[in-house]
C-alpha cells in the first residue's frame, strides 16, 4: 500500500516511511492510495472469526509485505490482548468498552500497534528516533506505556499544565527511562502548535529524527478500525439492524477510522460525532464552514480540540462531497452541565457508570435516537471512569476505587519539566536535554 500526502499528492510513500515520518511535507497527513475492501463473506461471517484473525484481516492490506505475516499477526495479537466487550446499557444503547487496556483508554490500541511497527522498522537501522507528541490527556499515557523501554526510541510528551487528571498525569510522568514529560503552561492547542513547529524546524530535523505518535500517524490511526469490527462481531449476535455508531470526538482520528472501516464494507447505519463545547465539526455540519476555534476547557478534556487534525481525512473519504458526508455523519455538541446530568441519570437508571467522554456520546446518541425512532446504537467507551474522578464524583457522589494496576502507579513520583508555551524553550530541550 502506498500513502499520499493530503497537502501534496505528488509525495507518495510506503507504510514504513509513513510510520517513521509521521507526517509529510507542509505538515500534510498521509492517506492510503486506495480503500481496500473486506470480502463480503468475511463481513457476513464476522462472528465466526477469532478476534486476532479479524485484526489481521483488518490490517494486512495496509502493511502488505513490509512486515512479514507472522510478525504482523503477532503485532495485532499484542495490540488487542485485553478484552473489548460490548455491554448493553439498555434496549437501545450499548457501550463498546475500550478501556480495559494498560492505560485504561482506547488509545492503547493505536499506541501498541504503532510502537511495535516502529520498533520492527528500526531494529536493523542504526537510527535513534524521538517520538514527539502533544496530549490533551490520554494520548500521553498510552504512548508512554506503548513505547516504554523500547530500544532506539525516546519519547517526549507535551501536556497542558492543570488540564489533565491526576491519573492521566501519573501515567505520563511516572515512567521516566526513555520517556520525558513536559508540563506546558498553556492549552492542548498550544502543545500541538509547538509540536508541529518542531516538525518543521530545520535545525531540529538536521540533528534529530523526529516522528509523531498522534493519530495523524497512519500506524496509530489505522489499527483503530479493528475494534469497530470487533463491535460488529458482538452486535451481530444480539441485534438485527445495523447500529448507529456514536464516537466521542476530539481530534477525529477515532471516528475517521470507523468511517474508513465502513467504506471497506463494515455495516453501520450512521455515524455520530459527539463533541463537547469544542464544536468545530458540529458547526461545519450546520454551515458547511470549517473554522478552527480557540479551545475551551471542559470536563471531557481529551476532546478539547479546536482544530481537529484528522477531519481532512474524513473530507478525503467523502471526496469533499458535503451532502454525502452530511447524510452519513451527524454532529452534536454537549455542554458540561448535560454531561454531568447524563452520568447521574445513566447511573441511577441503569446502574452503568459513564465518564465525561462517554457521557457526551451517550447524550448525543440519545438525542439522535429520539429524533430517529426505531434505531439502536453503540457508544464508544473511550476511557475508564477512574481517569476522570472529579466529574464522576460531582455527578453521583461516590468515590471510585483505583483498580489494582493503578494503585502502584499512583504511589510513584511525578517527574516532569515545566515549560512556557514557547518554541525556543522546546527547541533547547530537544537539542540539548533529551
Ligand atoms: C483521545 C480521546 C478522545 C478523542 O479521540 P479522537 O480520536 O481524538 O477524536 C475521546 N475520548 C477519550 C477518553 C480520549 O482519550
Amino acid at each position: 500500500m502506498k500513502y499520499y500526502n493530503l497537502k501534496d499528492k505528488t509525495e507518495v510513500v510506503d507504510f514504513k516511511t509513513a510510520t517513521i515520518k509521521g507526517q509529510g511535507k507542509e505538515k500534510g497527513l498521509f492517506f492510503p492510495e486506495f480503500i481496500p475492501q473486506f470480502d463480503e463473506d468475511f463481513i457476513e461471517n464476522l462472528h465466526q472469526y477469532p478476534d486476532e484473525e479479524i485484526a489481521f484481516q483488518c490490517m494486512k492490506d495496509f502493511v502488505e509485505d513490509e512486515i512479514p505475516s507472522d510478525i504482523l499477526k503477532q503485532i495485532v495479537s499484542e495490540t488487542i490482548n485485553f478484552e473489548i466487550p460490548l455491554k448493553k446499557i439498555h434496549e437501545k444503547i450499548y457501550s463498546l468498552e475500550l478501556f480495559h487496556g494498560p492505560t485504561l483508554a482506547f488509545k492503547d490500541v493505536g499506541a501498541r500497534f504503532m510502537s511495535r511497527c516502529l520498533s520492527y522498522f528500526l531494529k536493523d537501522e542504526d537510527k535513534k528516533v524521538t517520538v514527539l507528541v502533544a496530549t490533551s490527556g490520554d494520548t500521553g499515557g498510552a504512548v508512554a506505556n506503548g513505547f516504554y523501554k523500547t530500544e532506539n526510541i525516546n519519547v517526549v510528551i507535551l501536556y497542558p499544565k492543570n488540564r489533565v487528571s491526576e491519573v492521566q498525569e501519573k501515567q505520563l510522568t511516572a515512567l521516566s527511562e526513555n520517556i520525558s514529560a513536559l508540563e506546558v503552561d498553556g492549552s492542548f492547542d498550544d502543545c500541538q502548535r509547538l509540536v508541529k513547529q518542531a516538525f518543521s524546524d530545520e535545525e531540529i530535523n538536521s540533528k534529530l529524527f523526529l516522528t509523531s505518535a498522534n493519530s495523524i500517524n497512519v500506524a496509530r490511526w489505522l489499527p483503530q478500525q479493528i475494534y469497530y469490527l470487533l463491535a460488529l462481531k458482538q452486535w451481530k449476535k444480539l441485534e438485527k439492524e445495523n447500529p448507529v455508531i456514536c464516537v466521542p470526538s476530539g481530534n477525529f482520528g477515532n471516528i475517521c477510522a470507523g468511517i474508513l472501516a465502513h467504506f471497506r464494507r463494515l455495516p453501520a447505519e450512521h455515524f455520530i460525532a459527539a463533541c463537547n463545547k469544542n464544536d468545530v465539526v458540529p458547526q461545519y455540519l450546520k454551515t458547511q464552514k470549517l473554522e478552527s476555534k480557540e479551545t475551551v476547557a471542559t470536563l471531557s478534556n481529551a476532546m478539547d480540540v479546536g482544530n481537529p487534525s484528522n477531519f481532512v481525512r474524513i473530507l478525503e473519504l467523502f471526496k469533499n462531497q458535503f451532502e454525502d458526508l452530511k447524510s452519513k455523519i451527524s454532529g452534536y455538541s454537549i455542554n458540561d452541565e448535560k454531561t454531568i446530568q447524563t452520568i447521574k441519570e445513566v447511573y441511577e437508571k441503569y446502574n452503568y457508570l459513564l465518564e465525561p467522554h462517554s457521557a457526551v456520546a451517550y447524550n448525543a446518541l440519545q438525542q439522535y435516537l429520539s429524533e430517529n425512532p426505531g434505531k439502536k446504537g453503540i457508544i464508544l467507551g473511550t476511557a475508564h471512569p477512574v481517569k476522570f474522578p472529579d466529574a464522576v464524583e460531582k455527578a453521583i457522589h461516590i468515590t471510585i476505587d483505583f483498580p489494582e494496576s493503578l494503585e502502584n502507579l499512583m504511589k510513584k513520583e511525578k517527574k516532569s519539566t515545566e515549560k512556557q508555551a514557547d518554541f525556543a524553550e522546546l527547541k533547547r530541550f530537544l537539542l540539548y536535554k533529551n
